[in-house]
């Protein structure tokens, strides 16, 4: 399977400011030597060793993931902004069929859909499976006046609303695919996909408990021996005692969860929006050095970042 983020953003979608573009172009003139300046390779080689928070961004868009099955599904997961760039890949093209999957209803998780192209167009096919029997009535709700001027009708008509169940597998393209609930305010489902014995995970808005480290039989089922888990790290461990309750993980806690779960790869996702790429990334090094010596390396910690693919 291939998996590509499309939105990596937690809470509101969090547009890069002139502010801090400005930061980034006066931290690199002020790395620039009259050595990098001699040649064409010494000027791509500058650049290539620029620090990455300083050449890319982590993105601005709320939740959406893209992953790519065997079968060549578009199976999509939560519709946040970043699903307009992902709904852009397939404007020309005709019959397509979407599987979209919602973790919960939140705004920054819906938000993007009045703006998925695909869906407008009579010929797709568009499948949305959610825990939420209301998932309907949430949706309609938000494109409809004063909110939004173009009704949910207005889509295609060949919406299939599946209603999945906690723990009961369902396939897509012969894809394995199981939720379960976590921690949230309101709740929410996170997603196991199983392909060719590889696992993934996508764990967004969860607030880990200690219920999640029990090793009962429909936890190890879900969690054990996960190739890549994508999990919710808005928070530093000091925020996480002024936000208890809000619905969101300390990176730490994700890292012991990923540990002692034997998780190969862990991606901090759902970034903080107050947070701009110099502190995610800042975040990233605390968290690698917590895998690498509190937790003896056992988990390869990576940041999710817009545009990015995972293959697997
Ligand atoms: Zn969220
Ligand atoms: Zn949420």
């Amino acid at each position: 399977m291939k998996i590509r983020f499309w939105g990596v953003r937690g809470s509101i979608s969090t547009p890069i400011t002139a502010a801090q573009i400005q930061s980034k172009i006066v931290a690199v003139v002020s790395r620039i030597s009259v050595r990098d300046l001699e040649s064409e390779n010494a000027r791509q080689n500058f650049i290539a060793n620029l620090p990455e928070y300083l050449y890319g961004t982590i993105g601005g868009n709320t939740a959406c993931l893209e992953i790519t099955n065997e079968n060549r599904d578009h199976i999509i997961l939560d519709a946040g902004t970043g699903i307009r760039m992902c709904g852009k890949q397939y404007t020309k093209n005709q019959n397509e069929v979407f599987h979209l999957l919602f973790s919960h209803f939140h705004w920054d998780h819906i938000q993007g859909l009045p703006f998925f192209d695909p869906a407008y167009k009579p010929d797709t096919v568009l499948n949305i499976y959610s825990n939420y029997p209301n998932m309907r009535r949430f949706l309609k709700e938000q494109m409809q006046p004063p909110f939004f001027p173009v009704p949910i009708e207005s889509l295609t008509k060949q919406i299939i609303w599946h209603d999945i169940k906690d723990s009961v597998p369902f396939t897509i393209g012969g894809m394995q695919i199981m939720t379960k609930a976590m921690f949230h305010p309101g709740g929410s489902h996170s997603y196991l996909f199983i392909e060719n014995g590889k696992r993934f995970i996508y764990a967004t808005d969860v607030e880990l408990r200690q219920i999640d480290f029990d090793r009962t039989e429909e936890n190890i089922a879900f969690f054990e021996n996960t190739d890549v888990l994508v999990l919710d790290a808005q928070y530093t461990v000091e925020e996480t005692a002024q936000k208890e309750g809000w619905g969101h993980s300390a990176f730490c806690y994700a890292i012991d969860f990923a540990v002692f779960w034997h998780i190969k790869h862990l991606y901090l996702f759902h970034h903080e929006p107050m947070y701009d790429d110099k502190k995610v990334h800042t975040i990233l090094k605390s968290a690698q050095w917590y895998s690498d010596y509190v937790c003896g390396g056992k988990v390869t910690v990576h940041l999710a970042i817009e545009g990015q693919e995972i293959h697997l």
